[in-house]
């Protein structure tokens, strides 16, 4: 499932792409994507003749600022945008395109269909679901060892299930929680609260510092994700624990270890994360 480094660099090729474009038509294959309004010939009504004046990124979703409407977005497990000429050839499992009036197409793809559209009143997007009780974004000033340390107070959760849950930061999923406890020498199924001082702050600084690092390369291309331009990210090639079992730690030569904590698949090294 993309997460933030992923989303990000979604965002940032494919506004490239789409900014300053309107829609001058809609074809939906498979309406249960849209989500809000409930009617898919009512989505097709508000979007056909608005501009995409920008993009956006909250959490995992990628927003598009419309005329007077914003669209949110979330690509689940294999969701794609994908930007086209009219005349190229249908690619697979496309299930809406966005026809502007340029001759060009964006389309969305998605194997697994589980991707999401809401539309909502500029300004409301955050009123109502998908994009309420969201936490604060890691990159964001808000997000302070405080803020994490007082959340952790609050929960008799593990450290993993805590920071995957997005209430109190969002963005981290399977791949970037493995790598930031990795780096911040912290065992996956530690209670969250019962993290020290210390441990707090690194875990802090080593969210910060794997999301960006992930942004910068692109993110991480395991399955299927390509950015919307096509192209592969690089920071898998990075990872230090995050499906790498039964593969030596780069530190310290231990056996990298897959567990499963609170229903996902958890890599962690038992000699750097003993507790
Ligand atoms: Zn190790």
């Amino acid at each position: 499932m993309p997460e933030l480094p992923e989303v990000e660099t979604v965002k940032r090729t494919l506004e490239e792409l789409v900014v300053g474009k309107t829609i001058q038509s809609v074809d939906i294959g498979w309406p249960n994507i849209i989500k809000r309004p409930a009617d898919p010939t009512e989505f097709t009504t508000e979007v056909k003749g608005q501009t995409i004046h920008s993009m956006r990124r909250r959490g995992k979703f990628l927003l598009f600022d419309l005329d007077d409407i914003v669209m949110v977005s979330h690509l689940r497990m294999e969701g794609r945008y994908g930007v086209y000429k009219q005349e190229d050839a249908p690619v697979p499992h496309t299930h809406v395109t966005f026809g502007f009036s340029d001759g060009t197409e964006l389309r969305y793809q998605d194997v697994r269909k589980f991707g999401t559209m809401h539309l909502f009143e500029k300004g409301k997007e955050e009123e109502t679901m998908p994009l309420t009780q969201l936490g604060v974004e890691p990159f964001d000033e808000e997000f302070t060892v405080e803020l994490l340390t007082n959340a952790s107070q609050k929960t008799t959760r593990k450290i993993k299930p805590f920071l995957l849950d997005q209430k109190t930061v969002v963005g981290l999923g399977n791949i970037y929680v493995d790598e930031a406890l990795f780096r911040a020498r912290i065992h996956p199924e530690r209670l969250a609260h019962s993290l020290t001082d210390e441990e707090f702050q690194k875990l802090h600084h080593s969210i910060v510092e794997t999301l960006s690092e992930a942004v910068q390369l692109g993110g991480s291309s395991i399955k299927s994700y390509v950015n919307g331009q096509g192209e592969m990210g690089m920071f898998q090639q990075t990872l230090e624990v995050y499906g790498r079992k039964n593969e030596p730690c780069k530190h310290c030569e231990d056996t990298i270890i897959r567990i499963v904590v609170g229903g996902r698949g958890t890599h962690y090294c038992p000699t750097c994360q003993t507790n």
